[in-house]
């Protein structure tokens, strides 16, 4: 399985599975600069880097493994609406397919709740390998179960790639530095493969700690925290833009964040919409800030480290200020 896209989302479920189903399950290595420049290299240009990502990551995995797993994601909800991913997710296998020239099989994995439950999706997978009936619930059941404990580990405050790494990786049992007390608090929302992906947040994460702050991230939010913020905002068709525009008035009305960076990826067309909306619909509760961050294929990480720096010192500052301003009588 590739390492990008949904691997954030849905990776503890389908290894579970398909191990459940006899399947030995390789992950590509955590993304570096040689896989992002591959996948800058093999990709068309106006594409996101969170695509572009993808395409290294299969790139490496490509000579490697018997068959990829690229999941093509229509619809994850039923609505009274028409609900859909982002087309780039709709069509992430067949822009593999046509990119490359020799490639294992793609095992298809379309999801489309609209049309057919997610446990039929399975069911099709399941099939392709030629798994026995009689194998199929416990397999599944499995897949569950692990993405249970990964949505907790999720709910508690980790990002996606540590909370990876502690399942998979035995990485210890307390809490990551980020998360500790700190005089300020900042919410990141963005797509869990942003959130997760340490060279394509270029470490936002990492300079934010080493500035002081306590960070969030929107991955921490339940569904039902996001569903219950749903009827004060403008509808939606694109359900993962939905979960961040719901992500964001959240954190942009808790009392303990002080500022939200809104990570987007360039070249991302969902994003550009829901930025917008943001930025013009949301009402902070309070003091808080909003800072926009747009993620691209350059390497250097200079930008996002100043841009956070700056973001910290300022929300310090201002917080004192308005801490004084308060006091005077
Ligand atoms: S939602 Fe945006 S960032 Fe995500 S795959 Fe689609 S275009 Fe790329």
């Amino acid at each position: 399985m590739p390492r990008a896209l949904m691997f954030y989302r849905y990776y503890p479920f389908l290894k579970a599975m398909l191990e459940g189903c006899g399947c030995e399950v390789l992950a590509s290595p955590p993304t570096n600069l040689e896989i992002l420049g591959e996948g800058t290299n093999r990709c068309v240009d106006d594409v996101c880097v969170a695509v572009k990502v993808l395409f290294g990551h299969v790139s490496r995995l490509a000579r490697e493994v018997d068959a990829i797993l690229v999941p093509r994601l229509v619809s994850v909800e039923k609505r009274k609406y028409d609900t859909f991913t982002c087309p780039k997710l709709i069509a992430a296998p067949d822009m593999v397919r046509y990119s490359f020239r020799h490639l294992p099989p793609l095992l298809d994995f379309t999801v489309d709740v609209a049309r057919a439950p997610w446990w039929w999706s399975c069911v099709r997978l399941m099939r392709r390998l030629g798994v026995p009936l009689r194998v199929m619930p416990h397999a599944y059941s499995s897949g569950i179960r692990e993405q249970e404990g990964y949505d907790g580990l999720l709910r508690a405050g980790l990002l996606p790639a540590d909370a990876l790494s502690r399942m998979y990786n035995g990485n210890g049992t307390s809490l990551p530095p980020y998360l500790a007390e700190r005089d300020v608090t900042v919410a990141v929302v963005g797509h869990p493969y942003l959130l997760g992906d340490h060279i394509v947040n270029k470490r936002l994460f990492h300079w934010l700690d080493a500035a002081g702050v306590r960070v969030l991230g929107s991955t921490m939010l339940s569904e039902r925290d996001l569903d219950a913020e749903e009827p004060s905002l403008p509808t939606l068709s694109w359900s993962y833009e939905r979960e961040l525009l719901a992500a964001a008035s959240i954190l942009m009305k808790r009392d303990d964040v002080d500022g939200v960076v809104y990570l987007t990826s360039f070249g991302c067309g969902p994003d550009s919409l829901i930025t917008e909306i943001v930025r013009r619909e949301l009402r902070p509760a309070g003091d808080q800030v909003l800072m926009e961050m747009v993620l691209d294929e350059h390497s250097a990480e200079s930008g996002v480290r100043t841009r956070a720096e700056a973001f910290a010192d300022m929300l310090r500052h201002r917080k004192k200020a308005y801490a004084s301003a308060r006091r005077v009588p």
